[in-house]
């Protein structure tokens, strides 16, 4: 059989406006322009088909770590095809799944010892929740009223229907009211860069977290657990908590007897500068997730760890319905366990985590350059993770009316400058990956300084005309 060709760039542009819906895209606007094709990467560089080169601002949406084709990943994935691509963890196992479960409770907070495998974050969550929720019924003394969860305000927690519904972003939520979960109690965001209270850390004494504490005495009985993206709320738009924050909120679950779950989907894998968000407050959370950066953004998977606690609440004879039914077709996937475990090994080999806490002072620094910009207002950073708030008036922090798209616009002009990034609304969100050079994270912000000045100065034109 005659090799086929390549479609030319012209074909998978009118294929790709043809033929696929994208995920959290308004695909009217989308197919109005030529779509960007991304087919190589390398390191901190993407390339699309043309040839043009882009800085991955974005970690490809917060998931790679240690760049694009790592010789250790891509060998590891290799060797993994030479044995077998997916076997199942439905009632049987396999070495990859073993050695990383393993692994994984050796990395995490101490107590966590059962590592429940998935696919993605989403995913990872919704599991998170259901365990919390069948653990009330079977545990010693069981409390099945406990039914109800907790979340932060623009807490962002996956888009399955159950970690949706503990989402506090309500335009994500809106067309699907009528299926959100009842139950469901909000606290406001520890949003310390305005204040809902108008209080100073730490004088504040953390006076937002006087209504969990409130919640959780009138209602614990009803509570399942409180679920958090520990210290930082990423969709939120890179939301950091002040320090103490998290360990506050995991005392208040153990006095009031809830669990304590950490989405640490964003954070886990030393995009904080730690390995794991919880290790800054030395927290162990009674349930974790895990997904993004497990296999370092080479393969779909994701894991939920818990407590021997938690998971002897589902030990029993077969008849006895104790059995956590849950389960996905490729639930621990063996290339992406591949994946995983090298992922942990270049983290070793490179000393990943040292390097990158050498990097983040350095990062601030080449972020502060971007402080006397007029439209820049907060400057948000928790390690690798930074939003840049684009506001009106940089003195009052007046936003930008969203109909301007500020934000979609900075990020337009960004890319004919050879850097990918994703705003979300007008906050640049930077997330680069781990292994980016200190002269790769300096051009990263150089780059997005020239785009909004870009972005300026075609507004002042559109005002003029
Ligand atoms: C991305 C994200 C999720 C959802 O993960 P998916 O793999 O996209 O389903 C959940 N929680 C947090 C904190 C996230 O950032």
């Amino acid at each position: 059989m005659a090799k086929k060709s390549a479609p030319s760039v012209k074909q998978l542009q009118k294929d790709a406006r043809s033929y696929i819906w994208q995920p959290f895209t308004q695909m009217q606007e989308w197919e109005q322009h030529p779509p960007l094709i991304i087919s190589r990467g390398k390191g901190t560089v993407l390339y699309d088909v043309e040839g043009n080169a882009y800085l991955d601002g974005t970690s490809s949406i917060w998931v790679n770590l240690h760049g694009h084709r790592h010789p250790t990943i891509d060998q590891a994935i290799r060797h993994q095809l030479t044995q077998i691509a997916h076997s199942t963890l439905l009632g049987i196992s396999h070495p990859l799944a073993i050695q990383l479960a393993k692994a994984l409770v050796g990395i995490t907070p101490k107590g966590l010892e059962k590592v429940f495998f998935s696919d993605n974050g989403s995913t990872a969550v919704e599991i998170a929740l259901k365990m919390a929720i069948q653990y009330w019924q079977q545990c010693p003394v069981p409390e099945p009223r406990k039914t109800q969860f907790i979340h932060l305000g623009l807490a962002y927690h996956g888009d399955t229907v159950g970690s949706m519904s503990l989402s506090g972003i309500e335009l994500f939520q809106k067309p699907f009211s009528s299926l959100l979960f009842p139950g469901r109690h909000q606290i406001e965001a520890p949003y310390c860069y305005r204040c809902p209270l108008n209080l100073q850390f730490p004088q504040c004494q953390m006076a937002c977290l006087d209504p969990l504490e409130s919640l959780l005495q009138a209602k614990h009985v009803e509570i399942a657990g409180v679920v958090v993206e520990p210290m930082v709320q990423g969709v939120a738009g890179l939301i950091p908590s002040p320090p103490g924050y998290l360990q506050r909120i995991h005392e208040l679950c153990r006095q009031y007897q809830v669990l304590f779950i950490a989405d640490e989907v964003a954070t886990g894998f030393g995009r904080t500068g730690r390995m794991f968000a919880c290790d800054h407050e030395a927290v162990t959370p009674d349930i974790m997730a895990l997904a993004k950066g497990m296999t370092g953004g080479y393969l779909p998977l994701a894991a939920t760890l818990t407590t021997h606690e938690i998971y002897s609440a589902f030990l029993g004879q077969p008849q006895e319905g104790r059995t956590f039914f849950h389960g996905h077709s490729y639930t621990g996937n063996p290339l992406g366990c591949a994946a995983a475990l090298a992922n942990l090994s270049v983290f070793k080999t490179e000393r990943t985590l040292v390097k990158v806490q050498r990097r983040i002072p350095r990062l601030t620094t080449f972020l502060e350059t971007l402080a006397q910009d007029p439209w820049v207002g907060d400057i948000r950073q928790c390690g690798y993770m930074v939003g840049i708030e684009l506001v009106k008036n940089q003195s009052n922090k007046e936003p930008f009316p969203m109909i301007d798209r500020i934000g979609h616009r900075v990020t337009v002009a960004a890319r004919t400058l050879g850097l990918l990034i994703r705003p979300i609304g007008n906050i640049m969100i930077l997330m680069p990956p781990l292994s980016a050079t200190l002269q790769e994270l300096k051009q990263m912000v150089d780059i997005l300084k020239v785009a909004i000045s870009i972005v300026r100065a075609s507004k002042s034109a559109e005002k003029i005309s």
